[in-house]
């Protein structure tokens, strides 16, 4: 009985790998990755390890939209602005893209001040 589920298994297996050379082909090779960004220098700024320093939360929508595009120098649109923790520090992160190419990235801002 064992014997016999193993051979249509086999057999299983076998048809579902033809099927896909004779069907699939090329059209559904392999499933996409995503791309990887081509390298942009990691700018202070732009990584949690190395924010902005700013006084104010309320400067720091303002300061990111004055930073042009990192790829065509364009200015940029503010997406979002959220608080994230990075090792055990909180930081504000401004998600921007370009206006020009849609190019999206990311800002780490560090508010200095904190309360009266
Ligand atoms: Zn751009």
């Amino acid at each position: 009985m064992l014997k016999v589920a193993i051979v249509l298994f086999g057999v299983a297996c076998i048809v579902v790998l033809l099927a896909q050379l004779v069907g699939g082909g090329g059209g559904r090779s392999k499933p996409k990755k995503p791309v990887p960004l081509p390298d942009l220098p990691d700018e202070p700024g732009y990584r949690a390890a190395d924010p902005f320093d700013v006084k104010s939360v309320a400067v720091v929508e303002a300061r990111a939209k004055r930073l042009a595009c990192r790829r065509c120098g364009d200015s940029v649109r503010v997406d979002d602005h959220v608080v994230e923790r990075f090792e055990g520090e909180l930081l504000r992160v401004v998600a921007t893209h370009c206006k020009q190419n849609g190019h999206a990235d990311r800002m780490f801002f560090r508010i200095l001040a904190t309360g009266p």
